[in-house]
């Protein structure tokens, strides 16, 4: 629809003019692709072909939860656009997370009260969980929607029921999963900092507002080859505790925040960008491709275990 592409192109163009934040994607479309894609690749002969060869439609679906983002509908942006993101800067309880979202949720009121209650309510309003953001929560809840559609899968094979609308299920789930994990592998989904740098400058990193933008999607279209993810990743491993081994993860991509902008700051990400600008990203996208392909490969052996009731189709 090319007068639709004209406008999207002319707002992108005018938010530029402005130097106003732009819409955070994540990794862009192409970033989700190749992480999904390489994950899938990365499995062991022990899964089933269609996860191993899931083709078009996990692409389809590893950037779906942007697209429910641009398409603007209220009820549906609440829900899931804090999905992409956690400030762990704000995390208050680094050592022991709550285990699920409404915990987490509560955990961040019962820290804001305390706030509240030293008078500090600015500090306080910044932890209302959706400034804070639930990217390890979204992507525990999927890992576990994906344990229940392998076990379906099982449970339709033992039954001799006809496989592939299970098997397209649980695709679309992998697809899911993806998403989450790979905007966690995105240092600037980890972070305050997640569009230029706020707050004292340490050592004049940018203050842009276009850095995210920039960064994920510009940076990445242009300068990171279809097959830079070949090759990068190790046998799936499998974590027996896939929420704190995630925890891990994310963590690690946040470490990563300082030397990005430090590579902003010597042009890395300019134009096609240097050698290290190019490998600092096809370092994070690996990062995100071993982590899902670790998750989807323990999603599919504990989905060994039978469900805690036999499942009703
Ligand atoms: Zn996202």
């Amino acid at each position: 629809m090319p007068r639709l592409q004209f406008w999207l192109r002319s707002g992108l163009i005018f938010l530029l003019l402005l130097n106003q934040p732009l819409p955070a994607w994540g990794w862009g479309a192409k970033g989700h692709k190749l992480i999904a894609a390489a994950a899938a690749a990365d499995l062991p002969a022990s899964l089933p072909a269609f996860a191993r060869r899931p083709g078009a439609a996990l692409l389809l679906l590893a950037n779906e939860p942007d697209r429910w983002r641009e398409a603007g509908l209220d009820a549906l942006n609440a829900d899931n656009a804090p999905n992409h993101f956690i400030d762990l800067e704000r995390v208050p309880f680094h050592a022991a997370w709550p285990r699920d979202r409404y915990r987490y949720m509560q955990a961040l009121d019962a820290a804001a009260a305390r706030l509240r209650a030293r008078r500090h309510p600015r500090q306080a309003a910044l932890l209302a969980p959706q400034r804070v953001g639930f990217d390890p929560y979204a992507a525990i809840e999927n890992y576990q929607r994906l344990v229940v559609a392998f076990q379906e899968y099982r449970a339709a094979r033992l039954r001799r029921l006809p496989p592939a609308p299970f098997a397209a299920h649980a695709i679309e789930v992998m697809g899911l999963l993806s998403h989450y994990v790979a905007d966690g592998s995105q240092p600037l989904h980890t972070t305050i900092q997640f569009n230029g740098w706020t707050g004292p400058d340490p050592a004049g990193y940018t203050r842009s507002r276009q850095i995210h933008w920039r960064f994920e999607t510009l940076f990445v279209n242009r300068a990171i080859p279809a097959g830079a993810l070949h090759g990068k990743l190790a046998p799936p491993q499998y974590l027996a505790h896939p929420f704190t081994a995630y925890l891990h993860f994310l963590f690690a991509t946040h470490a990563q925040v300082a030397p990005l902008y430090q590579l902003e700051r010597q042009g890395a990400f300019r134009g096609r960008g240097s050698a290290a600008g190019r490998h600092f990203v096809i370092a994070r996208l690996a990062a995100g491709a071993q982590m899902l392909a670790n998750l989807y490969y323990s999603a599919w052996r504990q989905s060994a275990r039978p469900p805690r009731r036999p499942f009703q189709f």
